[in-house]
């Protein structure tokens, strides 16, 4: 069952959506050489708390932490800790809030200073393929007109989406129906209406898709070591269009 969301409930979400975006802001300018990821998340969940609201992923599933701190060829669910980030790191950080019963989610993949070309390139091209995907989250589209968007992107531009996770419904739960794959033919799956949301987020890698989850549990990195970026928005499809909740 895909959730509709009456427009009070996405009023209420586009709060949870600004505090989400006002905490990926404050990460931005915090991400420098010599920061750990565990300083990261205290910021985050400073922030977040000092709005009201409440970290999603602490303790979601037993997560440790406030924040997805990915570094590298970490893709996503990386746990904040003692590492400090040195100038040529990218850093994916994912950022969830549950505000008045309602969550937002976003991701973005910083540049610790200056970083190669490849991961430039990497980061713009997963950027804008979230982009084309948001861009067909309007009624009377599919579904997998978004997945077919991002893949379409990502693959012309020589690079390769994950596909073990996907982008999800999110409402009065972090995670709810339907699943948005960041890949697949274009026409099919549900039809998209007015006040669905969707969190749409590319995972997107230099090398294969194929990824692993390291011993802890948690962190999942590229099989073959190559870089990940990984961005994310939650947008409400309205009636003329798309709105993404959680621009920063
Ligand atoms: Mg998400």
């Amino acid at each position: 069952m895909i959730t509709i969301k009456s427009l009070q409930e996405i009023e209420l979400m586009r709060q949870a959506g600004r505090i989400v975006a006002s905490t990926l802001r404050e990460l931005a300018k915090a991400v420098k050489p010599g920061v750990t990821t565990m300083q990261l998340d205290t910021l985050a969940r400073r922030h977040i708390e000092k709005l009201n609201a409440r970290p999603a992923f602490l303790g979601y599933q037993g997560f440790p932490a406030s924040i997805c701190a990915s570094v590298n060829e970490e893709v996503v669910h990386g746990i904040p800790g003692p590492r400090r980030l040195e100038a040529g790191d990218i850093i994916s950080i994912d950022v969830g809030a549950y505000f008045k019963g309602y969550y937002g989610d976003a991701a973005a993949t910083f540049p610790v200073e200056k970083v190669s070309p490849l991961a430039e390139r990497l980061m713009k091209v997963t950027k804008d393929s979230l982009f084309k995907g948001i861009e067909k989250a309007r009624p009377g589209n599919h579904l997998y007109d978004i997945s077919a968007a991002v893949q379409a992107h990502v693959e012309s531009n020589g690079f390769s989406v994950v596909r073990k996770y996907v982008g999800h419904g999110i409402g009065t739960e972090m995670h709810e129906e339907p699943q948005v794959p960041n890949f697949g033919p274009p026409g099919r799956g549900p039809l998209l209406e007015a006040g669905m949301v969707l969190a749409i987020e590319p995972m997107v890698n230099t090398g294969t898709w194929d990824v692993k989850t390291l011993d802890d549990g948690w962190t999942v990195i590229t099989k073959d070591g190559s870089l990940s970026a990984h961005f994310e928005h939650t947008v409400a499809i309205l009636q003329d269009g798309p709105e993404i909740l959680t621009s920063f």
